[in-house]
């Protein structure tokens, strides 16, 4: 039965098929993982821990109200941790650690957010919203199902 199994190049990839498409990089017969795009750059969308089941199942979903117009928004480091505070709104850190292209991303420095940020720092809004994968997600100090998750890097 194995020979009737088309392989990608990819070791890791588990799926029946002979090319895979890196949607980052758009290579149709990719040597890597989305995740793993050498063409990527890695930043960070924090959220409410409420909003994890929706985002799993549906993705991102594009923000209308942002500086740099309608897209996904990304920072990187603290501030990723800061926003998803603010966004929480008391429910923990929920931060998704993505891999997307900066070549389908607007990207500049947002001033202090007032009573979120410490300090200014770079956006990125990725406006093809189907340009980005999906690393990792970081749960610190959240209730998810009425548990308390102290900390948890999931690969996702
Ligand atoms: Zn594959
Ligand atoms: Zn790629």
């Amino acid at each position: 039965m194995n020979q009737l199994q088309a392989s990608c190049r990819i070791s890791e990839c588990k799926k029946n098929h002979a090319l895979h498409y890196c949607n980052i990089c758009e290579n149709k017969n990719s040597d890597h993982l989305p995740r793993n795009c050498p063409h990527g750059i890695e930043v960070f969308h924090g959220t409410a821990v409420q909003n994890i089941p929706s985002i799993l199942e549906n993705g991102l979903q594009p923000s209308t109200n942002g500086t740099l117009g309608r897209g996904i928004y990304f920072a990187k480091g603290i501030e990723a941790l800061q926003i998803s505070v603010h966004r929480g709104d008391g429910s923990g850190f929920a931060v998704f650690k993505c891999k997307v292209n900066p070549k389908y991303c607007k990207t500049s420095v947002h001033p202090q957010w007032q009573g979120v940020t410490n300090s200014e720092f770079q956006e990125w809004c990725l406006q093809d919203c189907s340009k980005y994968a999906f690393v990792g997600l970081f749960l610190i100090q959240s209730i998810v199902k009425g548990v308390m998750v102290v900390g948890l890097m999931q690969m996702l």
